[in-house]
């Protein structure tokens, strides 16, 4: 497993951008993800990248995540060659998991989180990048 990003809870997409650009980040790629009902944007650094998410409605996840918890860091993301593979590794050893199978992620990515209380409250997503795909930072 590789990192590959670090999940970002921000209420303010452009003020953040700007915090970030400000160390010397550049915004590589932006996307709304429907599903998680969030708007994303990576920030590459060496070896890993940002992903800032910005809810669309205090109901949504990342929403009531920012409600309780204020901004801060949201989720720690991993690759995985096979995630299909890997979930059922997982369920078959008792792993709490919040995504039962594979779904759509941001950039054409299968993704699957894990529950917080299997990591030491740390929410983990599984990352699988599409086949052959460079990822886009
Ligand atoms: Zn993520």
């Amino acid at each position: 497993m590789k990192l590959d990003h670090i999940g970002v809870a921000v209420r303010d997409l452009e003020a953040s951008l700007k915090a970030y650009e400000t160390l010397g980040l550049t915004v590589a790629h932006r996307e709304h993800v429907e599903r998680d009902q969030v708007e994303v944007a990576f920030v590459p650094f060496e070896g890993g990248r940002f992903e800032l998410l910005k809810p669309d409605a205090e109901t949504s996840p990342v929403g009531k995540f920012l409600a309780k918890r204020g901004e801060g860091i949201h989720h720690v993301a991993l690759t995985v060659e096979d995630i299909q593979a890997e979930v059922e590794r997982l369920k078959a050893s008792g792993v709490r998991m919040i995504d039962a199978s594979p779904r759509a992620g941001a950039e054409g990515t299968l993704v699957a989180f894990i529950h917080p209380a299997a990591t030491g409250g740390v929410l983990v997503e599984l990352v699988q990048r599409p086949e052959g795909a460079e990822r886009h930072v």
